[in-house]
């Protein structure tokens, strides 16, 4: 569901900002994409998890039609929605939830991690499920943990339903036994494929114990601790590098894996934590890079000079931008996020192009005017701005498709700069 919410409930980035790039602030009315679309990634990557949301039948229907699932597959999500009874207090909301709970554990023994997602009703925030999670968790521990997080439109945006998810996942991966070797743990859901890929391109580097988070099995968790260094996958995981970090783990500063020369730096970042030479780096990812390489080349002469303006929604353009002005020739004007952590974009922003105008949160009104004016090539936005622009005139594309896509590393770099050259490529063969 497309909320729109006003801004003051913003949790206070400044605090940890640094840095001096100008950044406009907006506190007005935004547009953004509820947390519990980030179910429809991440019940795809942890094969015995499940999600529970407990919400409304808006819930349902959203996590249902985005995650396009068909009826007779086994989906490792559902919907516990509050019923009249619920709403009008004659039945007990915790034990309804617990029934529900029983009924699909037994239904469901495959299931090792179950999720129980809060959302934004009114009658839900009154649920304490972090308290429902622990009194299920006695029950059923071992064999399933429960662990209680919010992916309401209240609080987040779409991406944030991931950080929630692994924050709230944190603390209970192992502690890493004492004196344990250097481990890298990657932090931020990946499709399979490119976990694959960068679990290859990390061995042929020289980086040892590589870890990945989620990891594809509850029963497989990385451990954490002061020997951990982790790499953000993703840029959106601020309450999840927290989390880590307030476990030992040391954070390594690098651009996104976003294109050739993001990929690259993100590796290097990698490489120099473990001191392994450049000259390994180099050869172990020359064939990937000239791939990648040949790859966008395909696509430059669609993009360059093209003016492109993010509105914030996926926590993504920053690193995105970098991505389009420096590989691809593009002209950022405007590069929206719903929340600026600089700490964690520090490498991107500094290769961002001077002139192009960063802006954090929103005034959705005063922000679709600055579009209007700029008119540029392509804007990059949520579901709910996409088609009135389109109507205006402009060439949009839906930020969504960016999370649902592979484009993390070398062999997505072409397809990710795809995804931005197909609006203009549809957009001018309909002008003919
Ligand atoms: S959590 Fe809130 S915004 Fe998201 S689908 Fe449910 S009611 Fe809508």
């Amino acid at each position: 569901m497309n909320v729109r919410v006003p801004l003051d409930i913003r949790p206070d980035l400044d605090a940890r900002s640094g840095g001096a790039a100008p950044v406009l602030r907006e506190r007005g009315q935004r547009e953004v994409f509820c947390g519990l679309t980030s179910i429809v990634w991440l019940h795809r990557k942890i094969r015995d998890a499940f999600f529970l949301v407990v919400g409304s039948r808006t819930c349902a229907h959203l996590i249902q039609s985005a995650a396009g699932v068909m009826i007779f597959a086994e989906p490792r999500f559902a919907t516990a929605i509050l019923t009249e009874r619920d709403l009008a207090g004659i039945a007990d909301v915790n034990e309804e939830l617990d029934r529900v709970v029983v009924r699909l554990l037994e239904r469901r023994p495959e299931i090792k991690l179950l999720f129980l997602v809060g959302s934004c009703p009114s009658e839900v925030i009154k649920i304490d499920l972090a308290r429902a999670a622990r009194r299920q968790s006695e029950i059923y521990a071992p064999n399933v943990r429960i662990i209680a997080y919010s992916g309401s439109g209240i609080e987040t945006t779409f991406t944030q339903g991931e950080d929630s998810c692994l924050a709230a996942l944190v603390p209970t991966l192992p502690q890493e036994p004492p004196a344990a070797a250097p481990s890298l743990v990657v932090a931020g859901s990946l499709a399979d494929i490119v976990e694959d890929q960068f679990a290859r391109l990390f061995e042929a580097i020289g980086v040892p114990n590589v870890r990945f988070f989620p990891m594809r099995s509850a029963d497989n968790p990385p451990a954490i601790g002061p020997n951990t260094r982790f790499l953000l996958a993703q840029p959106f995981l601020s309450e999840t590098a927290r989390a880590l970090e307030a476990r030992g783990a040391k954070r390594l500063s690098a651009p996104f894996p976003f294109g050739a020369e993001g990929t690259t730096a993100w590796l290097a970042a990698a490489a120099d934590a473990f001191g392994v030479p450049r000259s390994r780096l180099d050869a172990a990812t020359a064939e990937a890079r000239a791939r990648a390489e040949t790859a966008l080349a395909r696509h430059r002469a669609t993009l360059s000079g093209r003016k492109v303006f993010f509105f914030p929604d996926s926590q993504l353009e920053i690193p995105l931008a970098r991505f389009l002005s420096r590989e691809m020739g593009m002209v950022p004007t405007e590069v929206g996020t719903p929340y600026l952590n600089r700490q964690i974009m520090a490498a991107d922003l500094a290769l961002l192009p001077e002139g192009a105008r960063v802006s954090e949160s929103q005034d959705v009104e005063r922000q679709l005017d600055r579009c209007r004016a700029e008119r540029p090539d392509l804007t990059v936005c949520g579901l709910g701005l996409a088609n009135p622009l389109e109507a205006e005139g402009l060439t949009t594309k839906w930020s969504i498709e960016l999370l649902f896509a592979p484009t993390q590393g070398y062999e997505q770099a072409g397809d990710l700069a795809e995804l931005f050259a197909r609006p203009l490529t549809r957009r001018a063969a309909l002008e003919v």
